[in-house]
This record gives structure tokens, C-alpha cells and sequence, in this order.
């Protein structure tokens, strides 16, 4: 077998467990994770959800390419003729089923949401975000009301959050009919929804009462369309969003500012990444699991 093939074959193989391992722990951790994000301001709540769907398969791209990858150039000798076990060829073709039908998903929801037809208002398309918005609106809606329902989709486009959608499609989670992750990317949505809703009032009461009645207004046109990569005005929980809204007891949040934290935890994260890998023994550690994988 060639050397490129068996490289291929032994990456995907490594990716697919190292991915399904970590999701299996995130999921593991996810109960209380989603618990904890309920006593956050919903921004930093999404963003830690979202980082938690994300997590196992960055994790997996990254062993596999700074460490699965060098390792083996490193240490394979060229043309030892050795072949590539069952097991090992088996995982590697699951490993390729995964990321296809995530990235066929993917690809049929960007078509999909291309039009977003029959949505009454919405923000549609990954990279430049648009609003999309039926005629009926501006008559349905106060200039008050549409102001606040405008504020919450360019929300929605300035946290990038179709890219998010896109990128979770991206990320294999599922093992046949079983997505461990599922409860997290399902959390991300509801407090993705929150953090529009605050932002768009930013603190501003008479602003709240607008968008939970835009809210209610455009609730009554009925159950629209569903896109994966669009992103409606209303969803689901439409009546917790409601409530959240009008609850004088909680006076709306204003926007949470990305802190220097964000950087300093990347930072940090990265150093520890690269202090295991240029560890002595981390490279032909690596190599003895692929060897054992190969067989
Ligand atoms: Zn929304």
C-alpha cells in the first residue's frame, strides 16, 4: 500500500476517535455545563455552548494535524510494504462517511437557505448576512416593533451566527442515529436567541415590551418554514422569550463586551497545545498509538 494512502487512511481513522472520545466527554460534562450557561448573561452563555459543540472536533483536526501527521512523516519508513489493517480501514471509511454527510447537509442547506422563501423576517446567508423581510411586515409591525425585530436580526449578523450554524453542520457529532451533542447545539440556539433579544434592547424597557409584542404579531402569521442556516425571528420557546422580555424582576441585560479574556484564553490554550507537542516524547508517543492504529 502507498505511503500517502496509508497516511490518509491512519489520519481519519485517528480523527474519528479522537472526535468521538471528546464528544463523548463534552457530553459527559454537557448537563452541567448547560446548567451553569442559565447563570450567565445569554452572550457568554452562547459562546460557551458553542465552544463546547466545537471543542471535540477542533481537538480531533488539531492531534491529527500538528501531531498524528508529523509524527508519522517523522518515524513511517518509506516502502516497508506494510499494510493496513481491517480495523484501521474500516474506521478510516467511517471517518470519511461522517464529515460527507455532514458536508453534503451543508451544502443543501446553504442552497436551501439561499431563497429562504415564506420566512416573514430573517437573516439569511453565511458569509454577508441579508435581512429578509415579507411585504406584510412593515403593515403588520409599529415602527417601534420593527425597529426592535430589525435590532434582533442584525443581532443575529453581527454574532455571525449563521457561520455558527454552518460551522456545527461542519463538525461530525453523530454516531449513526446518536448525537451526543445534540443538547448542546440545541442550548446554543435558545440562549443564540437570548443574547439577539438583549442586544436589541440593550437595556432599554420600552424597547423589551416592543419586541415581545413584534414577537407575539408575527408569531400569529403562523409556523414558517425552517432553514438550517437562517436565522428567523422567532423559533421555538417563543413564550419563555416573551415572558424573559416583560419580566420587570430581571431588568434586561446589556450586551456583554468581549473582554480581553477571550484572547488571553486563546493565548493560554495555544501555549499548552504547543508545550505538548514539542515534548520530547509527544511526536513518537503519537507514532506508537498510529502504529497500533495501522494494524
Ligand atoms: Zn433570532
Amino acid at each position: 500500500m502507498s505511503y500517502g494512502f496509508k497516511l490518509a487512511c491512519v489520519s481519519l481513522a485517528a480523527f474519528l476517535i479522537v472526535n468521538w472520545t471528546a464528544a463523548m466527554m463534552v457530553s459527559g460534562i454537557a448537563p452541567a455545563a448547560i446548567r451553569a450557561a442559565a447563570g450567565m448573561r445569554a452572550r457568554s452563555a452562547a459562546r460557551l455552548l458553542w465552544t463546547l459543540r466545537m471543542a471535540p472536533s477542533a481537538a480531533a483536526l488539531l492531534a491529527v494535524m500538528a501531531l498524528g501527521v508529523p509524527s508519522y512523516l517523522r518515524f513511517e519508513p518509506e516502502g516497508d510494504g506494510e499494510a493496513v489493517g481491517a480495523a484501521c480501514l474500516v474506521t478510516a471509511l467511517l471517518a470519511i462517511a461522517a464529515p460527507l454527510n455532514s458536508m453534503m447537509r451543508s451544502a443543501r442547506a446553504v442552497w436551501r437557505s439561499r431563497r429562504a422563501a415564506g420566512l416573514p423576517i430573517a437573516m439569511a446567508g453565511v458569509i454577508q448576512p441579508r435581512l429578509v423581510l415579507s411585504g406584510e411586515i412593515p403593515r403588520l409591525l409599529s415602527s417601534e416593533e420593527l425597529d426592535a425585530a430589525l435590532r434582533h436580526e442584525y443581532a443575529h449578523a453581527a454574532s455571525r451566527d449563521n457561520l455558527k450554524r454552518l460551522l456545527m453542520l461542519l463538525a461530525p457529532d453523530s454516531f449513526a442515529f446518536f448525537r451526543p451533542l445534540a443538547s448542546v447545539e440545541r442550548a446554543w440556539k435558545k440562549f443564540a436567541e437570548w443574547a439577539a433579544d438583549d442586544e436589541a434592547v440593550s437595556g432599554d424597557r420600552r424597547r423589551a415590551v416592543a419586541l415581545a409584542s413584534a414577537l407575539v404579531r408575527v408569531a400569529r402569521l403562523g409556523a414558517a418554514a425552517k432553514y438550517e442556516l437562517v436565522t428567523p425571528l422567532i423559533e421555538e420557546d417563543l413564550a419563555l422569550r416573551v415572558e424573559r422580555l416583560l419580566d420587570d424582576s430581571h431588568p434586561p441585560a446589556r450586551p456583554a463586551i468581549r473582554g480581553p479574556w477571550t484572547l488571553a484564553a486563546c493565548i493560554a490554550g495555544l501555549a499548552v497545545i504547543f508545550a505538548i507537542i514539542l515534548q520530547p516524547g509527544a511526536q513518537s508517543g503519537a507514532y506508537a498509538l498510529l502504529e497500533a492504529l495501522i494494524r
